[in-house]
């Protein structure tokens, strides 16, 4: 069944972070609508790209650390070169220090801040300002998490730098809506991901968790995909400065 609303056929979007994990869950469930893929990852996406490719779609593959910003206006100029246009940005790459409050490190905090906040700002200020420049139609997708709207706890800059994001998406749609952009976020609750590996090893923790979570598991990468094409597509071009929960439920305990 085809419905416009939902098709991406010939978009193009660039996705941080598809490796593995929601990233590369987002950049599948993207496919799968029609949408060519730019995945900007520190390392191989071999994984990603054979996936990808096996959908019918092109998957241009940059390799950037995202920890420094120096590498952003390369990313968008190689995805503009290949593919004439990008469309859609993911900013899903993201980094997670687990230390309590008393202990926490500068280089913890800043390793943290430096990928999931500050490297988002200016990746979307370059994806923003190409679509403004084309007079161009631009959806931007940042990933957020329980941590926008909880404290959470032994993850002070994690949960700094989400809170941030939560804040970022509303600054940067109040500025950018008028000019045809649209700026959102997905909030995944507690997935099955290297994120929370530690997490569900822990039996305690792991227990403690799935026992709050109303539909009764962890979340999957798969489980991101309808949103983010939701959020990437037409069907939400009213949609502005939100952030999405994908959380079986975690919210509303
Ligand atoms: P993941 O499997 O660890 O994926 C994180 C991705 O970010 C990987 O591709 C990782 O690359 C990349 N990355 C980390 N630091 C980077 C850097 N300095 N430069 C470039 N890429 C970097 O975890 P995930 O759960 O899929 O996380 C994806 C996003 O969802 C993150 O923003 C995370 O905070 C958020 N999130 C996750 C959960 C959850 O429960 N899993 C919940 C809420 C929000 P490598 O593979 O090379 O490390």
């Amino acid at each position: 069944m085809s419905n416009t609303l939902f098709d991406l056929s010939g978009k193009v979007a660039i996705i941080t972070g598809c490796n593995t994990g929601l990233g590369q869950g987002m950049a599948l469930g993207l496919a799968r609508a029609g949408c060519h893929i730019v995945g900007v990852n520190r390392r191989s996406p071999d994984d990603t790209r054979q996936r990808v490719e096996a959908l019918g779609v092109e998957f241009l593959s940059i390799q950037e650390e995202l920890g420094s910003i120096a590498p952003i206006p390369s990313i968008i100029e190689k995805a503009e070169q290949h593919f004439g246009q990008t469309d859609i940005l993911i900013n899903n790459a993201g980094t997670i220090r687990r230390e309590s409050a008393l202990e926490f490190t500068e280089k913890d905090w800043d390793e943290v801040l430096d990928v999931n906040l500050k490297s988002i700002f200016f990746l979307s200020q370059a994806f923003a300002r190409a679509c403004i420049a084309k007079k161009q139609r631009g959806k931007i997708i940042n990933i957020a998490s329980m941590l926008s709207f909880q404290g959470g706890i032994r993850v002070p800059s994690y949960t700094a730098s989400k809170s941030g994001v939560l804040g970022l998406t509303r600054l940067l749609a109040n500025e950018w809506a008028s000019e045809g952009i649209n700026v959102n976020a997905i909030a995944p609750g507690y997935m099955a991901t290297n994120n929370t590996e530690a997490l569900r090893k822990d039996p305690q923790r792991s227990q403690e968790i799935l026992a709050r979570i109303p539909a009764g598991q962890w979340g999957t990468p798969d489980d991101l995909a309808g949103a983010a094409v939701f959020l990437a597509s037409d069907a939400s071009n009213y949609v502005q400065g939100h952030t999405l929960a994908v959380d079986g439920g975690w919210l509303a305990r």
